[in-house]
């Protein structure tokens, strides 16, 4: 097995894939099989970055109730509404990275049923 760059986004690839498994450029014949598992590759990657998202929007929450903190003197005073305006934003992304985490993961199964069900078909050839 050789490498070669893809010609859209230069990566290397094994010559004998049709399909560049970073970019999807096809050239020439791309197989089922090819194209399963560069979907598979990318709804990983996806998943995987939706849950970083997902810490770093935590993360942007437990500093607005930080702040809050700071702001209100130990919850004794009035805060001012930065807080608040922070932590109602950090919570609404929270919810749209979980949707969205939610569609991938279901997509995911969704895949792996497909795949489990052709690889039974083949089976009972
Ligand atoms: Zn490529």
């Amino acid at each position: 097995m050789t490498l070669i760059s893809c010609p859209e986004c230069k990566k290397k690839i094994s010559s004998r894939s049709a399909l560049c498994s970073y970019c999807g450029f096809q050239f020439g014949e791309v197989s089922e099989e090819d194209l399963d598992l560069f979907r598979a590759r990318k709804l990983r990657d996806q998943i995987y970055r939706l849950n970083m998202i997902s810490y770093a929007v935590i993360t942007l929450f437990v500093c607005a109730f930080g702040w809050y903190w700071m702001d209100s003197r130990g919850f004794s005073e009035p805060s001012s509404s930065g807080p608040f305006i922070l932590m109602g934003l950090t919570a609404v992304a929270y919810v749209a990275v979980r949707a969205l985490l939610f569609r991938s993961r279901q997509r995911r199964k969704a895949m792996q049923q497909k795949r489990n069900i052709s690889r039974d078909l083949r089976r009972n050839l």
